[in-house]
């Protein structure tokens, strides 16, 4: 397989075929607006704390734009991109568990276009990972959402599965895929007590953009991944073309739950302090549905994307140093 071929599937009748995806994004965007806010932003500390740098804690930022009251800066030192107003881990918890927006998303998480794609991706990387041959079979699914990668694991390997989550929607589904006893279910990675257990491959889906301490997160991740084994995780791309195009509208921009956009340089310094090493940096979703009205669609401007690192999505394959 080729890890730099991006998965490819026609999107551009998404909004149609998955109409949650509007509703999604509205709702998302009236949730946000409902916010107090002073001076075009949202200060109230029982909603959101100011923040240094996440990854390297320089206090400074320098401002790229203001989003629905959320101000997004650029780290001067790490170059990291991140949501400087950002919301409490309480408040976001209790979001995931059971706001309406997030019941959309996982409406739209649900429906054949997501599955088709989901299961394609997870695939290609699943595939790499079994040939690399690591004898460690368990795979862990930090923030396993609907349990798409898990039900893949599931059907095509023996592997032995773990989740963790703090969805109440997806419990049943989940518990019914890899048992009770291998979810962790409402739990901090950093509290639980997995005695002598190691993971051969610790996946992070769309969960790192997500999480209030990424440093934490990753470093114990580093610490129950065997010594042979992955880490595979995808965030998005800040700098992609479809922000070229869209600008602010891009819907990757939601600064309420997507706290981080991570640069080559940020998530470097990141995998330093965890002992992890980048093994590969992979480009996914080089259109998305919204670009087709601005764009003429053929093989020559997805391979420009890919040369140019504008993909709406990296997957970067990481292992211990
Ligand atoms: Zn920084």
């Amino acid at each position: 397989m080729d890890l730099n071929q991006p998965i490819l599937m026609d999107n551009r009748n998404l909004r149609q075929d998955v109409p949650d995806t509007n509703a999604f994004f509205a709702q998302t965007l009236q949730e946000m607006e409902r916010l107090p806010r002073e001076g075009n932003l949202v200060t109230d500390p029982r909603i959101v704390t100011q923040v240094p740098c996440p990854v390297c804690g320089d206090a400074g930022g320098d401002q790229l734009f203001v989003r629905a009251g959320f101000l997004i800066v650029q780290c001067p030192t790490c170059s990291h991109v991140y949501v400087k107003n950002r919301a409490n881990e309480d408040y976001l918890l209790g979001l995931y568990a059971a706001s309406q927006s997030e019941q959309a998303y996982r409406r739209i998480r649900a429906s054949d276009f997501h599955k088709r794609y989901w299961r394609a991706m997870h695939t290609k990387y699943l595939d790499y990972f079994k040939s690399l041959g690591c004898a460690n079979r368990n795979v862990f699914d930090v923030g396993c959402g609907a349990g798409n990668f898990l039900d893949t694991c599931h059907e095509t390997t023996d592997f032995d599965l773990y989740g963790l989550d703090f969805c109440e929607d997806s419990f049943d589904f989940i518990t019914s895929v890899i048992g009770r006893d291998n979810y962790y279910f409402k739990q901090r990675i950093e509290d639980i007590d997995f005695g002598a257990k190691r993971f051969g491959l610790i996946s992070l889906w769309g969960v790192l953009e997500h999480i209030v301490d990424p440093k934490s997160m990753l470093a114990r991740c580093a610490e129950i991944v065997a010594d042979d084994g992955r880490i595979i995780l995808l965030v998005p791309n800040l700098f992609s073309r479809a922000f070229k195009i869209l600008g602010i509208t891009t819907p990757t921009i939601y600064p309420r739950g997507h706290l981080h956009y991570y640069t080559q340089g940020s998530m470097k310094h990141l995998c330093d302090n965890a002992g992890l090493v980048i093994e590969h940096v992979c480009q996914e979703l080089p259109v998305i549905d919204l670009m087709h009205p601005f764009i003429r669609y053929d093989d020559a401007l997805i391979q420009d994307i890919l040369a140019k690192d504008e993909g709406y999505y990296h997957v970067y394959v990481l292992r211990k140093g």
